[in-house]
């Protein structure tokens, strides 16, 4: 197989003692080698061998190669966003959790449980909202506004999230932002700008916002859409709110991963323009085959690795690192047991939030009628 290639990825690192001035830093991702189809039968075998041999159970996100995807649910694992892969990390029996996503997945998994072994296929898969907060800048900011309630993304370092009340994921930070605005609580929310600015607009919460941005939704382009919609007058657009404002305000649904996956089932609509992560697609067209899928447009004429909508640091997780680590148990994640045992409880106050939340909701196997998704089209 072909060594991996490293490039270069420009990401937004805000200086937020200094106002909200973005300033860019450089970082980067290995693109790894495609095996052939020999390779990846034989390797997908020893995958499959190794999870049971170790006792293992693969937990993977839905950016991540469509290959790994379909293994983890192959073998008894699971394909989700970021809040039910925590979930279901925590509530499987196995020892070894295996964590095909980006490291701060990994590093939630170990939080919730700390007598797990839970290795990832690449240590160094990362994320720009992860990157572009620093915990030191994170902690000085909070200094700075000490009566607000410290909500961060899950996108976040353990340390940052070892400083917050309540983590959330975009599946559930507006149900909570709403709850801790009823309550009369001012926020400070970090790191995402687009989607604290989503959330802001649509709870009136107070939120003083950090101003990262995730490099692969940053990129969609409101003009460029307008356009593809009028080529494609029939087609849903499908948005995850890390997306600029401009590309939101034309979507028919706004949501986490599984939320738009599961419009997608909406039984009157067959063409989609999805504003998110590619990787998704696998997921999508599985889950509505036959139904149409058009990726919404970047500035992907200028072909960057920012424009390709796909993340490089989801790119990372491959089948050869995920069987090399099932053999060798390297890549292992560590979380300082202090930073942990804080962290902990923003993401447990999350967890239970959504259990509760869960609780109240009358029972309906259809999630796209229930948050009656289409009943409005139009801006959302
Ligand atoms: S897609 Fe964006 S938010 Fe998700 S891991 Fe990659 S950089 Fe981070």
């Amino acid at each position: 197989m072909e060594t991996p290639v490293i490039k270069t990825v420009q990401f937004d690192l805000p200086k937020m003692n200094n106002g909200a001035c973005i300033n860019t830093a450089d970082a980067w991702a290995r693109v790894p080698a495609a095996p052939s189809p020999a390779e990846k039968a034989e390797l997908k075998e020893r995958i499959k061998r190794l999870l049971k041999e170790k006792q293992a159970v693969l937990v993977a996100h839905y950016y991540v190669d469509a290959d790994l995807q379909d293994l983890a649910e192959e073998t008894g694992g699971c394909v989700s966003d970021s809040l039910e892969m925590a979930r279901f990390g925590r509530d499987h029996p196995a020892k070894t959790l295996v964590v095909a996503g980006v490291r701060f997945m990994g590093e939630t998994s170990k939080i919730l449980n700390p007598n797990k072994t839970v290795l990832m296929p690449d240590l160094d898969a990362t994320c720009s909202l992860d990157l572009g907060c620093p915990a030191d800048e994170f902690a000085a900011f909070c200094d700075a506004h000490p009566d607000r309630t410290v909500v961060v993304y899950a996108n976040t370092s353990a340390a940052v999230k070892a400083r917050a009340d309540w983590m959330v994921t975009s599946s559930i930070g507006l149900k909570i932002v709403e709850h801790l605005h009823a309550q009369g609580k001012k926020i400070l929310w970090a790191p995402d700008r687009h989607l604290g600015s989503y959330i802001q607009k649509q709870t009136g919460a107070d939120m003083l916002m950090w101003q990262g941005s995730c490099i692969v939704h940053d990129e969609f382009k409101g003009i460029e859409l307008e356009l593809l919609r009028k080529e494609h007058p029939n087609a849903k657009v499908l948005v995850h709110p890390e997306s600029p404002e401009a590309v939101v305000a034309q979507a028919d649904v706004v949501g986490s991963t599984s939320q738009l996956i599961a419009a997608t089932q909406v039984p009157d609509a067959n063409e989609f323009i999805v504003a998110t992560d590619n990787g998704i697609l696998h997921k999508m067209k599985m889950a509505a085959p036959g139904k149409i899928f058009i990726e919404a447009p970047t500035a992907g004429n200028s072909a960057t690795c920012k424009s390709c909508a796909h993340c490089p640091w989801m790119a990372m997780n491959s089948l050869q690192n995920l069987a090399d680590v099932l053999e060798t148990g390297r890549n292992e994640i560590h979380v300082d047991p202090e930073i942990g045992r804080k962290a902990y409880t923003c993401i447990d106050r999350m967890l239970t939030f959504a259990a509760q939340l869960k609780a109240n909701v009358r029972p309906s196997s259809d999630l796209a009628k229930e948050q009656n998704l289409f009943s409005g089209i139009g801006p959302a």
